[in-house]
């Protein structure tokens, strides 16, 4: 009797630990820090390229999918501030410079693991599955501007918008070559002049 109950203690604990060690490895997978987004900035000719990628956190205060009404018009609101990209990311007005598309879109943690497969068909099978509670926001955009030589820099407001962001990560590439730099809440500005 006293074996029996010693190997089902085991198999649970075995169990437990089996599933700890996913949840770990699925963290280490998903890679994303509250608090901290990625901004890839993409100039060539007069062209830019924009993307952000953002833990839900930063952007609504939550990462589960959006469970009540409330929480599914702070994420409505927020996809319609990321859309508008020249109110967030405010450029000097002699580039001349319009949006041309934006694209605003919550993934959960399966995305970044598995496959990429973002055809419109299968949003809704996706909407059923349960979110692992690490979804983060996916904005696209790109901007057209007339005098691309006067991009000397940029200044966001997406730390007033987004009351968790705190760091923005950038990663600017321009024909001169490739730069990172960080905006915060303490400086949400960023210098271009020297990659133009
Ligand atoms: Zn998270």
């Amino acid at each position: 009797m006293l074996k029996i109950f010693t190997g089902l203690a085991f198999a649970a604990f075995t169990l437990t630990t089996a599933a700890l060690a996913d949840d770990t490895k699925r963290r280490e997978l998903g890679a994303h820090a509250h608090g901290q987004g990625t901004l890839d900035i993409a100039v060539e000719g007069n062209t830019i390229q924009m993307e952000l990628v953002a833990p839900g956190v930063d952007i609504v205060g939550f990462e589960h999918e959006a469970a009540t009404m409330e929480q599914t018009a702070l994420v409505e609101k927020a996809k319609a501030k990321l859309t508008d990209v020249l109110a967030l990311f405010k450029l000097p007005a002699a580039a001349n410079c319009e949006a041309n598309a934006a694209n605003v879109e919550t993934r959960d943690d399966e995305h970044q693991s598995g496959a990429k497969d973002d055809h419109d068909h299968d949003h809704e099978s996706e909407a059923a599955k349960p979110s692992h509670g690490h979804a983060e926001f996916h904005a696209t955009w790109t901007i057209s501007c007339k005098a691309p030589e006067s991009l000397t820099g940029l200044e966001t407001a997406y730390f007033e918008n987004f009351s968790g962001a705190q760091l923005l990560n950038v990663n600017v590439t321009t024909s001169k070559g490739q730069t990172q730099a960080q905006m915060t809440r303490d400086k949400p500005r960023l210098d271009l002049a020297g990659v133009m």
